[in-house]
């Protein structure tokens, strides 16, 4: 596979360059110049493997430059050989429903399923062409976890996770740092998330990439997590195919994960509609629902992770060649969504409790409470977080609920981060200072 940038079509790519420079010269995100579907008897001859061979099969299409070994090398380290069934797994509930259970990972989010490997893929590149690499993320609530996790143990990379002070949850900030790797810095700004998000491109425009040093984001709009992504839409929709083609239905905030159900579908995988459930920053509902932008005010909700004004990946499927050839019309086919506001979270999350018995974390609510308003059968929900994490606002709501605590050891252990002003020169001379 091939990619270039979403508005500059003539300067035509590899994976390892787009990796390299996370944006185009032109400052916009990379896409496959081509999605072409997979032939059928292909897909279905992959049915019966197992998730690291599946991996496999698929990878070598999206990583053609990577050596093979390096690929099955890559998939072998990051993953337990019964990855699915350990890690993954289908449930059925409710309606004929499934649940995609994929928040199993260290950090008990499903983030972690793309961000291990792209731990490991830092270590093979930079030992392969020498590389030091500076790795950049911010967090508005899981990301950074996964992230420091996935990295504690690369030591030929630093990683720098920008989390907003006070905006994410107790949890949240516990997770990402309580690492003590020398490799690891916590950066906590006194602002919100788009703020970070600003200091983190104006670092990017600062400090230029060479032949040593290259900075990488790994936030959503990384290509490689996107495929990583892609992999387990593929597997799932597979698995349960029974003549019948299923709906994702996903808690979306910067649009990865939906973006990565399409590209499966595009392939040609059983996937039939991909639903984006949105909360009261509802963009993207808007979007899809009436092909227009709004500029709402960001809210703060029980489901932060999806409090995202405007998604970052969204300009990927906006611009890109590929609409000119299937026209908006096959958008509009392949998209669905729904928005639940923050009163109906809280309501529905203690409804599953008292009909189901069991706790769901806010975003993964909103999902089923999508498919319980509109009695929906057949669809898979995309499990991506643990209730856990939300402990605080839960017990607002539900002040009696005994929580399985599977966290309960990072309470006590030190946590290292910095807090920063907006001031961009002392952050960057403290960067500066770090990498060297
Ligand atoms: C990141 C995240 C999402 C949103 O995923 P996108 O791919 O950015 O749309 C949803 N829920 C949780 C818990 C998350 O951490």
């Amino acid at each position: 596979m091939f990619y270039n940038s979403i508005k500059n079509k003539l300067n035509i790519k590899n994976f390892i360059d787009i990796f390299f420079s996370n944006l185009s010269k032109d400052k916009n995100l990379y896409f496959p110049v081509k999605i072409s579907k997979l032939n059928k008897k292909f897909i279905f001859s992959l049915k019966n493997l197992n998730y690291n061979n599946f991996a496999f099969s698929l990878l070598r299409i999206f990583l053609k430059d990577l050596e093979e070994e390096d690929i099955y090398r890559l998939i072998n380290i990051s993953y337990s050989s019964n990855f699915f069934d350990n890690v993954i797994k289908i449930d059925k509930i409710f309606n004929n429903n499934y649940l995609l259970n994929l928040n199993n990972g260290p950090t008990l989010t499903f983030k972690d399923i793309a961000m291990i490997p792209l731990g490991n893929l830092l270590k093979l590149l930079s030992l392969k062409y020498k590389k030091k690499f500076i790795v950049f993320c911010t967090t508005s609530g899981d990301t950074g976890a996964s992230a420091n996790n996935s990295l504690k143990n690369i030591r030929e990379t630093k990683i720098f996770t920008f989390h907003p002070f006070n905006m994410i949850s107790n949890i949240q900030r516990k997770q990402m740092t309580i690492f003590k790797n020398k490799n690891i810095f916590n950066i906590s700004i006194l602002g919100n998330f788009d703020i970070s998000q600003y200091l983190i491109k104006k670092i990017f425009e600062k400090i230029n990439n060479n032949k040593k040093i290259n900075l990488i984001s790994v936030n959503s709009i990384n290509w490689f997590r996107i495929i990583m992504q892609v992999i387990y839409y593929c597997y799932s929709s597979l698995k349960i195919y029974d003549f019948k083609k299923i709906n994702f239905l996903i808690p979306s905030g910067n649009f990865g994960n939906a973006l990565s159900a399409f590209i499966a579908k595009l392939l040609g995988f059983p996937i039939e509609k991909i639903i984006t459930c949105t909360n009261d920053n509802y963009f993207l509902d808007n979007f899809i629902k009436n092909n227009n932008y709004l500029n709402l005010p960001l809210k703060k909700t029980i489901t932060p992770s999806i409090d995202i004004s405007i998604p970052s990946n969204f300009s990927r499927i906006i611009n890109s060649n590929f609409l000119k050839k299937y026209e908006m019309n096959y958008l509009n086919k392949s998209f669905y969504s729904d928005k639940i506001y923050n009163k109906n979270i809280i309501n529905s999350i203690e409804y599953f409790y008292n009909m189901y018995n069991k706790l769901y974390d806010p975003h993964t609510i909103t999902c089923l409470s999508s498919l319980k308003k509109e009695n929906k059968k057949e669809n898979m929900v995309v499990s991506t977080s643990y209730p856990i994490k939300f402990i605080f606002s839960i017990k607002k709501i539900m002040p009696n609920i005994k929580f399985t605590n599977n966290l309960k050891k990072i309470f006590f252990i030190k946590e290292k981060y910095k807090i920063f002003s907006q001031n961009f020169f002392v952050l960057i001379n403290f960067i500066k200072k770090c990498i060297i």
